[in-house]
């Protein structure tokens, strides 16, 4: 009898747990949007108290127009990495981002570009590093990707590679803006009268007025279940010899896989490279099954920030989900989903 009444009671424990078993599965099997697409264009010292009225609606014009160019070509069932490509590019002609037309300065006074671009669904990827004539970098990035058998192309054999396969060549002037400019006459002048206090492993910053990461970025899930990063940059300001970030370096700036997510980074290079952040997000979920959110938010305001490593990225996974976690003051920021389309800037 006591028996009888002890599996009664187990039956009716285990019909109270089931449907509370099915509720804990529900939001996993949430029905994933038909596309998904998230831009950023840099992080860094952006406060509401820096930007005019003006300067703020540029720039959240200028996202707005980027993600609905992206949202366009995935709305009529196009790959994530068109989508990815084309708002890059218009991100790249903008001279409010640190990209293409706009790019900083080096110490030489040139524009030195960089981008990368990665599919989640073969792991194949892209990267130019160095590029001084070619007008889009990210175009670049994906022909290497396509039609070479190598990930990744520097300097004047990148370029070289760039005309033989017709992207457009412009002269280095096409990228000068006299904001950049001016940043880098401040940052030198800084330079000459103090130290660099960032240590051996950190890249000269520019001056806390211009300490903005420029950088832009896109990520982007297709209908298909494709996922596509791609970043492009100018750098730093003030960088020396032929310095490269992580922007184009595969695993720290970019990084997609379908079987977990597509990143794109802004910040601090140095420390980027180092902790692998966009492969980190990644692998997070991979071997911790983190959630893309939990990943995203132990890397940038968990061990980069404990490492003082400033910036923050964008990312998406493979069921649509979208985070873009900075610990800097503000990054200029965006994502697109059917009916909803965001734009911000700082804290909001
Ligand atoms: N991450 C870029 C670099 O270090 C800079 C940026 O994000 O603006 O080159």
């Amino acid at each position: 009898m006591r028996l009888t009444l002890l599996g009664l009671a187990m039956l009716l424990l285990a019909s109270c747990q089931q449907p509370a078993a099915e509720q804990a599965a529900a939001p996993a099997a949430k029905k994933r949007p038909a596309y998904a697409i998230a831009i950023h264009g840099g992080a860094g010292t952006i406060r509401a108290a820096d930007l005019t009225a003006e300067q703020d609606a540029a720039y959240r014009a200028a996202l707005d127009s980027a993600l609905q160019i992206g949202e366009k070509v995935l709305q009529g069932g196009g790959a994530a990495i068109d989508a990815v490509e084309q708002t890059i590019r218009f991100l790249e002609d903008s001279p409010l981002f640190n990209a293409g037309r706009g790019a900083v300065f080096t110490h030489e006074g040139r524009n030195e570009l960089d981008a990368s671009i990665m599919q989640g669904k073969d792991l194949s990827a892209g990267a130019v590093a160095g590029l001084t004539v070619v007008r889009h970098p990210i175009a670049a990035a994906r022909a290497v990707m396509e039609q070479s058998p190598h990930v990744m192309l520097t300097g004047q054999g990148a370029e070289q590679f760039a005309r033989e396969k017709g992207l457009e060549i412009v002269d280095p002037s096409y990228f000068f803006t006299q904001q950049r400019w001016d940043a880098l006459q401040r940052a030198k002048a800084e330079e000459a009268t103090r130290l660099d206090h960032d240590g051996p492993q950190g890249s000269r910053r520019p001056s806390r007025a211009d300490y903005k990461f420029g950088t832009v970025g896109c990520v982007a899930l297709d209908r298909a279940g494709n996922l596509v990063a791609g970043t492009s940059t100018g750098g730093m300001t003030n960088k020396r010899w032929n310095r490269v970030g992580d922007a184009p370096v595969i695993g720290a700036g970019t990084y997609a896989n379908n079987e977990t997510c597509a990143v794109s980074c802004t910040g601090h290079g140095e420390y980027f490279i180092r902790w692998a952040v966009a492969h980190d997000v990644s692998a997070l979920m991979a071997y911790k099954g983190l959630s893309l959110e939990a990943a995203a938010g132990e890397v940038i305001n968990g061990k980069l920030k404990a490492a003082g490593g400033e910036g923050g990225l964008i990312a998406v996974d493979a069921q649509g989900n979208i985070t873009m976690p900075f610990n800097s003051e503000g990054m200029y920021r965006g994502y697109a989903k059917p009916g909803e389309r965001v734009v911000a800037i700082y804290r909001e």
